[in-house]
């Protein structure tokens, strides 16, 4: 992949298992070909709770996840075993904004099936990673079935996805800087 002047930092909200975390950093780096920032520290998700629905508010994450101050050039997307959603949605895998410069993941429906695999359940996080990362680079919904800027309803379609992006989306993130 080319070289973009941005770094991906991935941080813990909630009780997200450090490994995981730790493996889809590896994994990213790798993938992306340049150093991954892992804080620490985890955020707390608490502040995000919706008491009637009880599960977490995907915006207030972002919000939750801006402090300490982003510097430039960080692309800092969170990784919680919280449950997401939006007043639109019932649920979702991750959410960020577009072009800016955080997203969170939620792992907590990503494997529905009996049995944890954690390699599984590694391989689909870090496709919602690179989705998420996708968006806070400025890329939108591709139609290509495999790239990782698919939008997934279900755990298995994330599973047809590559983890990376389509020739069109590398493009337009290369045109794009
Ligand atoms: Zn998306
Ligand atoms: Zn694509």
């Amino acid at each position: 992949m080319v070289k973009l002047p941005w770094t991906l930092e991935l941080v813990r909200v909630g009780a997200v298992p450090p490994v995981l975390v730790r493996h889809a950093g590896e994994r990213l780096e790798h993938l992306l070909e340049r150093p991954v920032v892992l804080p620490i520290t985890a955020v707390d998700g608490g502040p995000a709770l919706d008491l009637v629905r009880r599960q977490y508010l995907a915006t207030r994450f972002l919000d939750l996840l801006s402090q300490p101050k982003i510097p430039t050039g960080v692309k800092r997307i969170g990784v919680t075993n919280l449950d997401l959603f939006l007043p639109v949605f019932t649920h979702l895998y991750g959410y960020a904004q577009l072009g800016g410069n955080a997203g969170v993941v939620s792992t907590f429906r990503l494997c529905p099936e009996d049995g944890v695999m954690p390699d599984l359940l590694l391989e689909r996080t870090v496709k919602e990673i690179l989705h998420e990362l996708g968006h806070t680079l400025g890329l939108v919904h591709c139609p290509a079935s495999w790239c990782a800027m698919h939008p997934s309803r279900w755990p298995e379609e994330i599973d047809l996805k590559d983890a990376a992006f389509c020739p069109p989306c590398t493009r337009a993130l290369e045109g794009g800087g």
